[in-house]
Order: C-alpha cells, then sequence, then structure tokens
C-alpha cells in the first residue's frame, strides 16, 4: 500500500518535471520564433524603408548628375571656372567669378525650387569657391568640416553621401572638376533634408520622418551662432535636431505628438540606446495608446563611414504579427495553462492521495478485523477476502480469489453438497434481504467443518450488484457455550445452593438447590440481598461485620450460620462466599455455596446428648450419673442431710430376651423406666446405668438417718410394688420384678467407686435374698 503512494508521489513528481519541461521549452522556442517573426518583421520593414530611401538618394542622384553633366560640365563654364580660378589677376579671377556665378544662377534658383539646397564649387585645396546660397562667403577651409569635399579632391570620384555640414546638414553629391586635363577643383550639389523627407513621403504618406544628427559632428563643425539651429533630440542626448523651430526656409516640418510621444519611449528603451551608439539599423514597434508604430532608423553613413546621424520613420502599423504583439499574451497562456495543469495534477494527486489513504484506511480497519470478510458477485464467485478469513478458512488469497464460495467451504447442512440455487444465503440475498445467521457451517480446507455466524448483505461496486459476506468462527464460542451448559446443568443440579450476587451482594443468579433450600423462586429474590429475607436474626452483628470485612479484603469466607426459609424454618447452613475480582482487580460478583447442615447439626447433638443419655430410654446414663452424682458429693453437707443411693436390676431379664427377643426386652426396659420416673420426686435423679441396670438418687433425705431409711424403704417398696404391675410389650403381657439394693450415705469423704461398691452389694444381697426385694447396706 505504501508502495502505491510513494509510486503516486513519483508519477506526480515526474510529470510535474515534464510540465515544467514542457513549459520552458515551449516558452523557449516561442520565444525563439518571436524572435525570428520580430526580426523577420523588422527586416522587411528595414529593407522596405531601405529601397524607399535609396529609391529616393538614386532620383536625387540621377537629377544631381544630370546637372552636373548638363549645365555645370559643359565648357563654357568650365572656361569659366578655370579663368575664375587660375587667372592672374585678382581683377580678372572676380570678373570670371561674377559670370561663372551668372551664368549658372537662374540654374541655381530653378533647382532650388526643386529642393536643390546648394550648388557650391570648392577648389581642389578644399576651399569654398562659389556657395550660389551665400555667394560673399568663400574661402574658407573645408577639409575638417567637409570630408566628403577632401574626399573627392583627393580621390577625384563623385560621391554621393550624407553629411553634416558646417550650416545645415544634406545629402551631398559632389563631382570632380577637369578642365583640359587639369583638375580644377569640386562642385557639390546638395539636397536638404526637407526635400529628402517630401520626397519618402510622396512614396508613402503614411509615414512620417524625422532627421537626427551626430551631435559630435554637428558641434565640431557649426558657428557658435549657428548652435540655436540645433537643440538635442529626446531620443538620445548624442543625437541633434535640426532647425526645429522652422527659421530655415527648407527646414522639415516639425515632428507630430506621436512621433515625439514615441521618442521619449524610446529614450528609455536601453535596447535603442544601445543600437543607436552602435550605429545600427534600427526597427522598433512602440505602442503609444493601444496603437502600434513601427519606428525605422536608417544609419546615415558619411565618405569615412563615420555615422552622421539618422533617416528615422514613424508609421502606425497593423501587420504586427500577432506573435509578437501578443507575445505575453501567449505566455501568459502557455505559463496559465501549465500551471492549470499543475493544479489540477495537484487536485487529482491530492484526490488520489485521499483515496489511497481512506483506501489505505479501510484496508488497515479491514485487516485488523477479528471477522473474516468476502465480497462475491451473485454467483457466489470470490472478488475479494480479507487476511483474517484466509486464515480463517485456511486458504491463500490467491487459492480463494475467483473462486466460487459457495462450493468452495460453504454448504448446507453441516457441508453436505448442495446446488447454490439452494443455498440459503444467496436466497435471501436474491430477496433483497440481509442474511444472519448463526448456525451455519464452513469446511476448511483441512477437511473440517466449522461452526460460523454469518451477515451478508448486498453492496453495489461500479453499478454492480455484489455479496458483502462476514463470519466468525464459532468453533471456540460453541465450545464455550457447552461448557457453559455443561457448568450451568452442574450447578442446577449441584445440591449444594449457589448464589451469585453482584459486589453489593444483590442476588442475580441462584441455583435451584437454593430454591429448594429456601423456598424461594428465583424470580423472587433477584436484585434482592439475602439478609432481606434469609437472614434469622441468630448470628451476632460481629459475625456479619467479620464475614464482610473478610469478603471486602477480596479473601474467601467460610462459616456456618442459622438461617430462615420462606416458611420460617430455620436451618443450619456452611456457607462459602467467595469474591470473584475482574481485570482491574475489583470485586465483580461474589459467589456463595451453601450447604443444608441442619441433619449434620442435629446428629451431632444427637451424638452430644446420647453421651450423656441413655439411648433405648432418653435416661441419664452412667456418664451423666457419673458427673451428677460428683456434684452431689461436692456439695453435700453430712450436717444437713442424707443421700441414698438405690441400685435396681431386674430380675430374670434375660429370660424375657432368650424367650420374646431383644425388642421385647428393650420395650420392657422402656417402660421399666417410664414407671421409675413416676415413681421419684423431681429433685430426684434416675439413670440407667446399662443392661436392666437403673440406679436412682435421693438426695435432701432427712438428716435423721431412720427418717431417710424410712423414706427409702418406702420408696423402695413403691418401686416394687408398681414394677409387679404386669407390662404390656405390644402384644404381650409380662410380669417381672426387680431386685433394689440400698446405700444410705453418712460419709461424704467416700469415693464414688466405694459408694457404688455398697450398692452393688446391696443389690447382690437383694438378688441373693430371693429377687423382688430390697437390701439397704449396712455398714
Ligand atoms: P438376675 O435376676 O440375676 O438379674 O438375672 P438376669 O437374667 O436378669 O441376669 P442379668 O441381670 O445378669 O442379665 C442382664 C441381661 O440383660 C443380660 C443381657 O442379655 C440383657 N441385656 C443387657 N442390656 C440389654 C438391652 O439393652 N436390651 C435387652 N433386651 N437386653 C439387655
Ligand atoms: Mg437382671
Amino acid at each position: 500500500m505504501l508502495n502505491k503512494t510513494t509510486n503516486y508521489v513519483k508519477y506526480f513528481n515526474i510529470m510535474v518535471l515534464v510540465i515544467i519541461f514542457f513549459a520552458v521549452i515551449t516558452t523557449y522556442n516561442l520565444y525563439l520564433y518571436k524572435l525570428k517573426v520580430e526580426e523577420t518583421y523588422h527586416q522587411n520593414s528595414l529593407i522596405s524603408q531601405k529601397i524607399a530611401f535609396d529609391s529616393t538618394i538614386n532620383k536625387f542622384r540621377l537629377i544631381t548628375t544630370y546637372i552636373y553633366d548638363k549645365e555645370l560640365n559643359k565648357k563654357e563654364i568650365l572656361e569659366l571656372l578655370d579663368k575664375s580660378i587660375n587667372s592672374k589677376e585678382e581683377k580678372d579671377r572676380r570678373y570670371y567669378k561674377g559670370l561663372l556665378y551668372r551664368s549658372l544662377y537662374p540654374l541655381f534658383i530653378y533647382a532650388k525650387k526643386d529642393g536643390i539646397r546648394q550648388i557650391h564649387f570648392q577648389t581642389a585645396d578644399n576651399k569654398s569657391f562659389l556657395r550660389f546660397h551665400e555667394p560673399s562667403k568663400y574661402g574658407d577651409d573645408l577639409s575638417k568640416a567637409r570630408e566628403s569635399i577632401k574626399y573627392v579632391n583627393e580621390k577625384k570620384i563623385r560621391v554621393n553621401t550624407f553629411e553634416t555640414g558646417k550650416l545645415l546638414s544634406g545629402f551631398r553629391n559632389i563631382f570632380p572638376i577637369f578642365y583640359k586635363d587639369m583638375y580644377l577643383g569640386s562642385v557639390e550639389v546638395s539636397l536638404s533634408l526637407k526635400l529628402m523627407i517630401d520626397s519618402l513621403k510622396q512614396l508613402d504618406s503614411r509615414k512620417e520622418y524625422h532627421f537626427i544628427l551626430n551631435k559630435n559632428f554637428i558641434e565640431s563643425k557649426i558657428f557658435e551662432q549657428q548652435k540655436y539651429l540645433y537643440t538635442n533630440s529626446n531620443i538620445n542626448s548624442n543625437f541633434v535636431k535640426e532647425d526645429t523651430n522652422n527659421i530655415l526656409e527648407d527646414s522639415a516640418s516639425s515632428l507630430s505628438e506621436i512621433a515625439e510621444k514615441i521618442n521619449e519611449k524610446l529614450a528609455k528603451n536601453s535596447k535603442i540606446q544601445r543600437l543607436l551608439k552602435e550605429g545600427s539599423y534600427i526597427s522598433e514597434i512602440v505602442e503609444i495608446s493601444d496603437k502600434r508604430y513601427n519606428v525605422i532608423f536608417l544609419p546615415l553613413e558619411g565618405v569615412n563611414n563615420n555615422l552622421e546621424g539618422y533617416l528615422i520613420s514613424y508609421s502606425e502599423v497593423n501587420n504586427v504579427p500577432t506573435l509578437v504583439t501578443h507575445f505575453s499574451f501567449f505566455l501568459f497562456i502557455i505559463v496559465f495553462a501549465c500551471l492549470l495543469i499543475l493544479i489540477l495534477l495537484k487536485i487529482i494527486k491530492d484526490k488520489t492521495q485521499k483515496l489511497n489513504d481512506e483506501r489505505n484506511w479501510f484496508f488497515q480497519i479491514n485487516n485488523s478485523l477479528s471477522e473474516g470478510l468476502y465480497v462475491t458477485d451473485l454467483n457466489s464467485k470470490i472478488k475479494y477476502i480479507n487476511p483474517i478469513a484466509c486464515q480463517i478458512l485456511g486458504y491463500s488469497e490467491n487459492e480463494l480469489i475467483g473462486k466460487n464460495a459457495h462450493y468452495l467451504f460453504h454448504h448446507h447442512e453441516k457441508n453436505n453438497y448442495s446446488e447454490k440455487e439452494n443455498c440459503n444465503i444467496l436466497n435471501e440475498i436474491n430477496n433483497n434481504r440481509i442474511f444472519q445467521s448463526d448456525e451455519e457451517y464452513f469446511r476448511l480446507k483441512n477437511k473440517q467443518l466449522i461452526p460460523v455466524e454469518i451477515t451478508a448483505q448486498k453492496l453495489i461496486y461500479n453499478k454492480n450488484e455484489e455479496i458483502i459476506t462476514t463470519f466468525r468462527d464459532l468453533t471456540v464460542k460453541k465450545e464455550l457455550e457447552n461448557k457453559k451448559n455443561l457448568l450451568k446443568t452442574a450447578l442446577n443440579f449441584c445440591s449444594d445452593s449457589i448464589v451469585i450476587t453482584d459486589k453489593d451482594a444483590n442476588i442475580e443468579w441462584a441455583n435451584p438447590a437454593f430454591e429448594k433450600l429456601t423456598g424461594y423462586k428465583l424470580e423472587e429474590i433477584e436484585g434482592k440481598k439475602p439478609k432481606e429475607f434469609v437472614k434469622s436474626g441468630l448470628q451476632t452483628q460481629d459475625f456479619y461485620e467479620e464475614m464482610w470485612s473478610t469478603i471486602l479484603s477480596k479473601k474467601p469466607w467460610k462459616g456456618e450460620l442459622i438461617n430462615k426459609r420462606k416458611d420460617n424454618s430455620l436451618y443450619h447452613e456452611e456457607l462459602s462466599i467467595t469474591p470473584i475480582l475482574d481485570i482491574k482487580n475489583e470485586i465483580k460478583h461474589f459467589i456463595a455455596v451453601k450447604q443444608n447442615i441442619t441433619d449434620k447439626k442435629n446428629k451431632e447433638k444427637e451424638v452430644e446428648y446420647f453421651a450423656f443419655y441413655d439411648y433405648l430410654t432418653n435416661l441419664p446414663n452412667r456418664r451423666m450419673f457419673n458427673e451428677h452424682f460428683k456434684k452431689i458429693l461436692e456439695s453435700f453437707e453430712k450436717e444437713k442431710k442424707h443421700i441414698a443411693i438405690l441400685f435396681l436390676d431386674l430380675d430374670k431379664f434375660k429370660l424375657l430376651n432368650d424367650s420374646k427377643g431383644h425388642d421385647y426386652g428393650d420395650e420392657l426396659l422402656k417402660e421399666f423406666s417410664k414407671r421409675l420416673s413416676k415413681v421419684i420426686r423431681n429433685i430426684d435423679f434416675v439413670a440407667r446405668l446399662g443392661g436392666d441396670e437403673f440406679v436412682i438418687i435421693l438426695d435432701n433425705l432427712p438428716i435423721n438417718y431412720l427418717e431417710a431409711t424410712q423414706i427409702c424403704e418406702k420408696i423402695a417398696i413403691k418401686i416394687l410394688n408398681l414394677i409387679r404391675e404386669p407390662f404390656v410389650l405390644k402384644d404381650f403381657e409380662y410380669l417381672t420384678s426387680t431386685s433394689i439394693g440400698i446405700y444410705i450415705l453418712d460419709n461424704a469423704l467416700e469415693n464414688l467407686e466405694e459408694i457404688i461398691k455398697k450398692s452393688d452389694i446391696a443389690l447382690y444381697e437383694a438378688k441373693e435374698r430371693g429377687r423382688n426385694t430390697y437390701y439397704i447396706f449396712n455398714n
């Protein structure tokens, strides 16, 4: 899962890099293409401008050549020039110069109308000879200010060039003048800038033209008083504009407002400034008020290839390639598109990441489920199964995917084969119901059957109906349930009462033995505390406190107590209470196990009783007699009373036993006891010493021995008479008698043995005397 996440991130990063790379490459290529288109456009602009310029120059060169060939290079003119230069006499030279001027003046006037600014003769030594526009000014040396003239005079070839001048600048056509194999000097026919502009405008009236001149050349040539004619160009301070105020008659008209604005913009354009400095051809698009203007700079070079100035043309253009005008827009589109793609990618990545995280999350939840889970199509073909399901079933995932769950591991009736049409899960699902059961069985790979609890229902995935089934292995649960049932049965059939309470001793459950013991039904006592209905009040408060302190200290307690039944009868119980602790070691329950020990208790009492009483007659036995008699002896005060011991033994008792059996003997012994008890007073004591021997203690007999003897005799006779009465033993009437041996104590110092011995002797004497009589021991 983590790998998939890493892959997504990796793919995303690769995509981002690809897009950025694509964006950079596209932008760069577009930029190169834009440069190329721009360059082509500017080249075309420059070429067309250059053609216009050259054709204009050529036009004027033809005109000036014509002027030269037809009007100046004529024999009479050359002759006059020769004479005006070379005549010996000053006055001759002036004369001929005057003739020369007069001969050509009409030509000058005529040419001036067509924009020819100057016709100017120079001598071979580069000095001004005759300026038709200013004839009075001559003789000045032009070699420095006018390189073109110096060039022609040296090379003696004609030139056609632009050159700044001492006063004004212009396009100059300079011709060498030869006469009779003699070099006379040169003549210049030059054009004004205005003429050039007008002529160019005739070719393309949409354009506006402007000249800027190299300030260095201008400043080095012009006279101080002429400087006012030049103002600094607002394009570049190394250039000046000529006669912007139209002082001179052939000056070009001043620039339009738009051109001025364009110039101001160009002044801030460093590329233009650099190109101007280099003297390069320049074509540039300038945008003013949403209109585009093509500005073309044609460098004007002098004879020595010096940059004399620039001819600038301005024209509004609509043919600028869209790529150039809207390059930033295209750039924006590319960047925007890339950004958009990146944002979309980021959104997709985030969504994918989120989905992946969710998927991961669900997988983790699913994998941590303790329940098996699988998804099938409606035909029970497994499409997905979780790890715990594989683990339970004992198959690997690959062994299960694509298999039919119904046939592979789910069958009916403990895995008897069944067609899937009979599958209760599929039937319920097909009826759009949720299937739930804890009585299904799955067969594991090892063929073992396990009971499972199943929940199955439909789910929709990709518009397809599927079945999601969750199941739980109930093997352990069923085993536990069986064990629980076994334990419950054991508890139900346990003869001991078992009560389970919560930590506050409220009854939660009790077994039938408890119901039987107490007489209460479980529903009557549920939620009640045992003390509310079984407490007999026979135990002390300390008893309960000790019990509670033990069990609350989490130790088991065991004890015996007497409780009360529903019918208020009491019973003894042996109770053991065990605290049941939870995982936090806190008391959660108490389990009380009670045993009814009433019978045991009673038996104990009986044993205790018969230690001192005779089981047959219920009379005190010998042991009791001994202890009782010891007590009497201890408190015996001789001066105050007499005590008499009467030993009785049935006569010929054996005969009854032998003739009628022990039952009859026993019956006689019981009836004999009853008769004895009737005879004696409350203060007297009668006990059975064993066999057919009984003893009577007559306490508190008079102090007078005789009186005491008389009472004894009286009682003995009474006993003898009473015993002579027939006994009805069951269906049999029996006559018997008893012999009585009497000993009247007068010596408290006698020990028990002696007393018994003396009583025995008396009894023996009575027997000897024929039985059915008494005998008083005589010291
Ligand atoms: P005697 O007149 O000399 O006393 O003759 P006797 O037959 O009574 O003889 P004796 O007193 O020596 O015998 C007592 C007999 O009582 C012996 C014994 O078998 C019988 N005996 C002792 N205890 C019981 C008893 O608990 N039940 C019955 N049925 N017989 C007993
Ligand atoms: Mg006897």
